[in-house]
C-alpha cells in the first residue's frame, strides 16, 4: 500500500507517514496543524536519517515556519519523541508529560535491565537486546526543554481546541488529544487500528495492563467520528476497537492461565509458549527486539493477575517465578 508523503486529513491537519525502516510498525504518523498564529506538530519519528528526510521534506512542502511552530509529544518512545531536537526552534514549545520524562531520565536502561533479568531475560541476549532497543539508539542527541501538560490543558491550532486526556497504559504518562467539536482524538499508541498496542510491564511497581483498561475505558464514550492513531490507518469506529482491544487481553490472559495450568515459570518462559503475530518459525528465531517487547507483553499480563490475586510469584535466585494462585 503506497502512501502520500503528506495527506490533508482535516481542514488544515495533515498527516506525514514517516517511514520506520526494519520495524514492524512499518511507519509513524505525524500530525501537523497549519494555524494562521502558530502551527502544531504531533509526534516526530525516530532521531534517524530517513525519518529526518521524510519529516523535514513534509514540512518544507507544507511550508511549516519553525519559528511559529510547536510540538506536543504522545508519548517517550523513540519513533514519537526522536525528531523533536531537529524540528523545534529556539521559539518551540515543546510540549510533554512529566511521567514519561521521568523514564527518559537518569539510569532507566540499568533500571529496565534489572526488572528483565527477574522476568528471566537471558542475560546476554538483554545485553544485545538493550544496546538494540530503539530507545536507545535512536532517542533525542540533545537535551530539549519540555513543558509538561496535564489532564483537561487545552491546545490550541488551526481553529481546533485540543484537550488533553491521561491515558497511562503503554506508557505511564501517554496523553491523548481530543477534540470535542469535530470530535476527533488523536490517540498516540494508546489505541491503534491496524496493531495492537504493546502493553509492556518493565517498570517495577506500575501495573500497566490495569492502567491500560482503565483508560480505554475512560475514552470510551466521547463522541468520536474520526481517530488519528500513532501508527497506520485512521479510522472511524473508536467503540468497536476498545472492545477488540479488550477481548484481545482478556483472550491473552486465558492464555497465560493455560500456560501456567500446572507449571511454574518466569515471565521469558510465558512469554515463549504465548502466540505472536510474527514472522519466526520458533520463539528462538524472534528477532531480540520482538521478543524484548513480548516477554514485556507476558509480564504486563502476569502483573495484572498477581494483584488480583490470580497468579502468585517467588523469587528463585535472580528470577521470579509465577504460578496460578488461590
Ligand atoms: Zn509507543
Amino acid at each position: 500500500m503506497e502512501e502520500k508523503l503528506v495527506e490533508e486529513v482535516l481542514p488544515r491537519l495533515y498527516r506525514v507517514s514517516v517511514p520506520l525502516p526494519g520495524s514492524p510498525l512499518k511507519s509513524v504518523n505525524s500530525y501537523v496543524i497549519k494555524g494562521e498564529d502558530r502551527n502544531l506538530i504531533i509526534d516526530t519519528g525516530m532521531n534517524r536519517p530517513e525519518c529526518k528526510e521524510v519529516l523535514l521534506e513534509a514540512l518544507k512542502q507544507l511550508d511549516i515556519d519553525p519559528e511559529i511552530t510547536d510540538l506536543f509529544i504522545t508519548h517517550v518512545h523513540a519513533d514519537h519523541l526522536g525528531l523533536v531536537h531537529e524540528v523545534a526552534s529556539l521559539h518551540s514549545y515543546i510540549y510533554f508529560n512529566l511521567p514519561d520524562m521521568e523514564l527518559a531520565r537518569g539510569d532507566i536502561w540499568k533500571r529496565l535491565g534489572r526488572v528483565a533479568a527477574k522476568g528471566g531475560f537471558p542475560v546476554e541476549t538483554l545485553r544485545r537486546a538493550l544496546e538494540r532497543h530503539p530507545g536507545n539508539r535512536y532517542s533525542p542527541s540533545s537535551g530539549v526543554e519540555f513543558t509538561y501538560l496535564v489532564e483537561g490543558n487545552m491546545l490550541e491550532a488551526g481553529g481546533y481546541s485540543l484537550q488533553c486526556l491521561e491515558t497511562p497504559g503503554h506508557t505511564p504518562g501517554s496523553i491523548c488529544l481530543y477534540e470535542a467539536d469535530h470530535q476527533f482524538i488523536i490517540t498516540g499508541d494508546h489505541v491503534l487500528g491496524d496493531i495492537t498496542p504493546n502493553i509492556s510491564a518493565w517498570l517495577d511497581g506500575f501495573n500497566s495492563l490495569k492502567h491500560y483498561f482503565s483508560s480505554l475505558d475512560k475514552i470510551y464514550n466521547l463522541p468520536v467520528r474520526l481517530v488519528l492513531p500513532g501508527h497506520r490507518s485512521l479510522f472511524t469506529d473508536l467503540k468497536k476497537r476498545i472492545k477488540e482491544l479488550k477481548e484481545h487481553h482478556a483472550r491473552r490472559l486465558e492464555e497465560v492461565r493455560e500456560i501456567l495450568e500446572g507449571e511454574e515459570m518466569d515471565a521469558y518462559q510465558v512469554a515463549s509458549f504465548m502466540s505472536w503475530d510474527i514472522d519466526a518459525v520458533s520463539w528462538n528465531e524472534f528477532p531480540v527486539a520482538q521478543q524484548w517487547f513480548a516477554a514485556g507483553e507476558a509480564l504486563a499480563h502476569l502483573k495484572y493477575m498477581e494483584e488480583n490475586g490470580e497468579v502468585e510469584s517467588r523469587e528463585s535466585g535472580e528470577k521470579i517465578l509465577y504460578r496460578l494462585g488461590g
